[in-house]
């Protein structure tokens, strides 16, 4: 069947194989007469380069893969994920939350029996129950300040929901789990769940692919998209190639990047091979 993919890589350095393995299996789920995008994820601005989004490029066309223009950039498109988000607030859903990382800590240390979600410790909870007039107070001493999706409230508001994964099957989503995720800073309109969320939808993306590392996000996209009225595509998440020692490949371990495998004489179809797609 015909599918709309992506692959969507945050420039903060080179591509290795874990990357060329995804590209290419996306690029293969899209089937004959499918459409694949590419998308930069380039919110973190202290992380993202310039250079290795110039790289991306160069390494996925050596790859043999083509995209279809123009390239999505996710920090020329700010207002779109602020209007999302001045959705979610007018509905009620989010609240600003003034605590430091050392205050949360604290908190969790007091409670002493924190439950502990996909992405570690789950927030307590504790601006959730500001009043109105603390609030505004904060804000105007110009705290900095998150702002936090109250999810019991949303889970409420969405109801039952599921989503379907190819590899795994049909699944309920649990974004409670996650207890009340950021989805934007004082000074960054977004996060990576809201803007991923929003641009697959945006892009009419139909199978997602990615890897196993991100299947506990789905949770929480599609709490997302059942707020925002967004369609929900089908996923497929991928196994991690890992390197012979069973680790699995990140930019921090020095991977091989494939400019390194170019320069050492690979060819695409050797890499591709090497990555477990032949
Ligand atoms: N930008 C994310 C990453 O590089 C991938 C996002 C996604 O595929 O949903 O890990």
């Amino acid at each position: 069947m015909a599918e709309t993919t992506r692959f969507a890589p945050s420039p903060t350095g080179y591509l290795h194989l874990g990357h060329a393995y995804s590209t290419l299996f996306a690029y293969r789920a899209k089937g004959a007469g499918g459409r694949f995008l590419l998308r930069i994820e380039d919110i973190d601005r202290t992380r993202c380069r310039p250079e290795f989004e110039a790289a991306i490029l160069e390494d996925l066309a050596w790859l043999g893969l083509r995209w279809e223009e123009p390239v999505r950039r996710q920090s020329e498109h700010m207002d779109e994920y602020r209007a999302a988000l001045g959705q979610l607030e007018a509905a009620g859903l989010l609240y600003p939350c003034f605590c430091t990382r050392a205050e949360i800590a604290a908190e969790i240390a007091r409670s002493g029996a924190a439950p502990h979600g996909p992405d570690g410790p789950v927030y307590p909870g504790t601006c959730r129950h500001l009043v109105e007039q603390d609030r505004t107070v904060r804000r105007n001493a110009g705290k900095p300040f998150a702002l936090r999706l109250d999810v019991a409230r949303s889970m409420a508001r969405a109801g039952h929901l599921t989503w379907h994964d190819r590899g795994r099957g049909q699944i309920e989503a649990r974004p409670e789990r996650f207890g009340d995720i950021v989805l934007a800073r004082k000074e960054t309109p977004t996060s990576y769940h809201l803007s991923v969320t929003l641009d697959d939808a945006l892009q009419r993306v139909t199978l997602v692919t990615r890897g196993a590392d991100l299947f506990e996000a789905t949770h929480i996209h599609r709490l997302l998209q059942a707020l925002l009225g967004l369609p929900t595509p089908d996923y497929h998440h991928h196994a991690l190639v890992r390197d012979v020692d069973g680790k699995r490949l990140a930019k921090r371990d020095e991977a091989p990047t494939l400019r390194a495998l170019r320069a050492s004489g690979k060819t695409p179809e050797e890499v591709g091979a090497m990555a477990g797609l032949s």
